[in-house]
């Protein structure tokens, strides 16, 4: 059986406990909610777009430690990046916790490799997972051809 302590970094238990970004943001210009029936995790994750730019995001929503660490991570991670930036980000993560990503890949992703240990807890992708699905969600929103 894998260990659970490598599943519970300390990065993870302090977001946990302390949020970022943790607000609801009234001029946002895209929001989107997101659930994980299977553990009750339920979530709403605000972009505030500058163009292509998320020059904000925040997130409200309650669920299981893994579900509101990775949130709290995820509006760490991407704030200030472009667009396109944090798709690469999302799909890196996503790699990282279904355990598809390359080990010489995992340090690139900085600090959200402390997720990495959540690929060995299949019940736990989605937990994971559920902010980042939400953020891919708000950003292909208003996604327009002609544009990128
Ligand atoms: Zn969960």
């Amino acid at each position: 059986m894998p260990n659970v302590a490598e599943l519970y970094q300390s990065l993870i238990l302090d977001h946990n406990r302390s949020p970022r970004n943790f607000r609801v943001m009234p001029d946002a210009n895209r929001s989107v909610e997101g659930r994980n029936p299977l553990c009750g995790d339920e979530l709403t994750v605000w972009l505030r777009m500058d163009g292509d730019t998320i020059a904000d995001v925040s997130w409200m929503g309650k669920g299981c430690a893994i579900s509101k660490a990775s949130a709290s991570m995820m509006t760490a991670a991407v704030k200030g990046t472009a667009r396109a930036d944090a798709e690469i980000i999302f799909e890196s993560f996503h790699d990282l916790v279904t355990g598809k990503l390359a080990d010489d890949k995992v340090s690139s992703l900085g600090r959200l490799a402390a997720f990495r240990g959540v690929a060995r807890f299949p019940v736990r992708v989605k937990c994971a997972s559920l902010a980042w699905h939400a953020l891919h969600a708000a950003l292909r929103v208003t996604e327009s051809p002609s544009t990128g």
